[in-house]
C-alpha cells in the first residue's frame, strides 16, 4: 500500500477498494487521460506546484480525447488538496486519471463507456535516483521515433500514447541507459520518455517547439520563466539530433524529474561530463522556489494545509 486513501469517483475510498474492472475499455485500448503533478513540503503545507495549469492541460487532453472530464478545473484542485489531508501527504506526486470504464460491449467505440475519475498521491522522492540530480544521467538516442504530427497528439496527455513511451524507457535501461530521448520523424530532437528537453549553446537555451511533437511541460515553462529572469536567452528550435553532441550542457525537466542534468548522450561525454553553470543556476532557483527557500514570486505554489 503506497497511500491509505485514492479518492475515486467523487469521494475518498480505501486503497483496497480503489478496483477497476477487468474488461474496463481503458486497459484494453489506452482511453485514459492523465495529469502528474507534485506537492513539495513547506512547513505545515502541502504546496501543490501550478495545480492550474496542470488542470488546464487535463481537460484540453480530454477534449482531444472525447472523452469529457465530470470536473473543472476547481473541482480538480478540491479533489487532490482532499486527497493530501486524507493522506497526510506533504510531499507527494499527484496521479489525476480520468478513463473509460466498463461499457456495454467491448467494442472499439468507447463512448459507451462510462467516464470514471481518480486522484492518487504517493509519495515519490527522486526519479532518477538520489545522486542524479548532482551528478546527472547518461541517456541515449532511442531507436524508436515519435509518431508524426498527424498521427497522435504530442501535446495531449492520453494514455495509450505512452505505450511507445514505455518502450523507449525499456530499451534505454537494458542498453544501461537511464532514459531515452526520442527524435521525431524528420530526425529532430524531441523529448525523453517522461520529460522535456534543453540544451545549452553557447550563451542560449535551446528547446524543441510545440511543433516539433513535444507535451508542453508545466516544469518546461517554469524553467523559461526563471531562465529569462537570470538573463539567459530561450530559444524555442527545432533541433537536429547532432546538436546533442555538441551542446555545452544538457538537462531534461519535469514533475517526476525536475531539473536533472544528462551528462553523456551515446556515450559521448555533454560538455566536461558533470553539471553546467547554467543548469546549476536554473536548477537552483527551481529547488529555491519549491522548497521555500526562495520567494514564490511568480505565485506558482498553491498551499493545503495539512493537520
Ligand atoms: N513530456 C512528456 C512526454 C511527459 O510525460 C512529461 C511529464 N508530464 C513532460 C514532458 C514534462 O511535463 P511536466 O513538466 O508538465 O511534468
Amino acid at each position: 500500500m503506497w497511500a491509505p486513501y485514492i479518492w475515486k469517483n467523487g469521494e475518498l475510498c480505501e486503497w483496497e477498494k480503489a478496483q477497476v474492472h477487468v474488461l474496463s475499455h481503458a486497459l484494453h485500448y489506452g482511453t485514459s487521460i492523465f495529469e502528474g503533478l507534485r506537492a513539495y513540503e513547506i512547513g505545515e503545507n502541502a504546496c501543490v506546484l501550478r495545480p492550474r495549469e496542470h488542470f488546464e492541460r487535463m481537460l484540453f487532453s480530454c477534449r482531444v480525447a472525447r472523452a469529457p472530464s465530470p470536473l473543472d478545473v476547481d473541482q480538480w484542485i478540491e479533489a487532490t488538496a482532499a486527497t493530501l489531508r486524507a493522506n497526510e501527504h506533504r510531499a507527494a506526486y499527484i496521479r489525476p486519471l480520468v478513463y473509460r470504464g466498463l461499457g456495454e460491449t467491448l467494442g472499439l467505440d468507447g463512448r459507451s463507456g462510462p467516464i470514471e475519475t481518480i486522484v492518487a498521491t504517493v509519495p515519490w522522492a527522486t526519479y532518477f535516483g538520489a545522486d542524479a540530480l548532482e551528478r546527472g544521467i547518461d541517456a541515449q538516442v532511442s531507436s524508436w521515433r515519435r509518431p508524426g504530427a498527424g498521427a497522435v497528439s504530442a501535446l495531449a496527455k492520453i494514455g495509450g500514447h505512452y505505450a511507445e513511451a514505455q518502450m523507449v524507457l525499456a530499451e534505454a535501461k537494458d542498453n544501461g541507459f537511464a532514459e531515452g530521448i526520442m527524435l521525431d520523424q524528420m530526425g529532430h530532437v524531441t523529448e525523453g520518455s517522461g520529460q522535456n528537453i534543453f540544451l545549452v549553446i553557447g550563451d542560449e537555451l535551446i528547446t524543441p517547439g510545440l511543433g516539433d511533437s513535444i507535451l508542453e511541460g508545466v516544469t518546461r515553462n517554469c524553467i523559461r520563466t526563471i531562465a529569462a529572469d537570470l538573463g539567459i536567452t530561450v530559444r524555442e528550435a527545432t533541433t537536429p539530433r547532432d546538436l546533442l553532441y555538441k551542446a555545452d550542457e544538457i538537462f531534461f525537466t519535469g514533475t517526476a524529474v525536475e531539473v536533472c542534468p544528462v551528462r553523456s548522450v551515446d556515450r559521448i561525454i555533454v560538455g566536461e561530463g558533470r553539471m553546467g553553470p547554467v543548469t546549476r543556476a536554473i536548477q537552483q532557483m527551481f529547488f529555491g522556489i519549491v522548497t521555500g527557500a526562495l520567494p514564490d514570486k511568480w505565485g506558482w505554489l498553491e498551499p493545503v494545509c495539512i493537520e
